[in-house]
């Protein structure tokens, strides 16, 4: 199948109200192109330099979401332009985003990585981090970022019960910072293997990069 057609029948299985950020990775432009004809405006990648070589050469009506993990060192060259940082999972790095923010007279929009994963070796804060930064005084001052929610990624395993538990996990410390000490509004959760489970608990972005682009090398 062609990308144009991976991109509507994914649609298809996606209510309204959940965004759809197509995760472009590794792919050429001409890829990015046949998704954007298609009406795509949201896409996501998870490296700086690469992102702002697609951000320079393509439509500026895009949205471009930084996935990856991303080096303090590395914000500055994205501050003019993105979107919606998912993974930010230290706060020094948020620290340096507000600071690239104000020099680019932006505010820019942050999400939270959790730490969901019952496996060990992906990036996040874990439950007591993330109720501790959404408090401190400090970060609340910080005039130049706005938390907007929570990211996540679910072990990668064909057990889809511990995939929906952790997807709930991340659900409920949302639902409560939610409730608690923020507005809240993006839950960021579900990639190609996950997405429709991640939907299910909750989820109001999904990532999707193979599902519509194919597979990666
Ligand atoms: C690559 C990536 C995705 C998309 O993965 P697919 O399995 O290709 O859909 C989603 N989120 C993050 C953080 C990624 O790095």
């Amino acid at each position: 199948m062609s990308i144009a057609e991976n991109l509507k029948s994914i649609r298809n299985t996606i209510p309204q109200s959940v965004t759809l950020v197509a995760v472009s990775k590794t792919k050429p432009i001409p890829d990015l192109q046949e998704a954007y004809n298609e009406g795509q405006r949201i896409f996501g990648e998870n490296k700086v330099q690469e992102m702002t070589e697609k951000w320079e050469q393509m439509p500026k009506d895009i949205e471009w979401h930084m996935i990856g993990h991303v080096q303090r060192n590395k914000v500055k060259y994205m501050a003019e332009y993105v979107s919606l940082i998912h993974g930010v999972d230290s706060p020094r790095l948020l620290k340096e985003i507000n600071k690239q923010a104000e020099k680019s007279n932006r505010t820019i929009s942050c999400l939270l990585q959790v730490h969901i994963a019952e496996e060990d070796s992906k990036f996040g804060f874990d439950e007591k981090e993330l109720l501790e930064l959404v408090e401190n005084q400090e970060f609340k001052a910080f005039k130049n970022i706005k938390i907007k929610g929570l990211m996540g990624m679910a072990t990668f395993t064909d057990d889809m019960a511990q995939v929906r538990r952790e997807f709930k996990n991340l659900k409920s410390l949302y639902a409560r910072i939610k409730d608690n000490y923020t507005d809240f509004s993006i839950l960021s959760m579900g990639m190609s293997g996950d997405y429709q489970i991640a939907i299910e608990e909750g989820s109001t972005m999904v990532r999707i990069g193979s599902s519509i682009f194919g597979s990666r090398n």
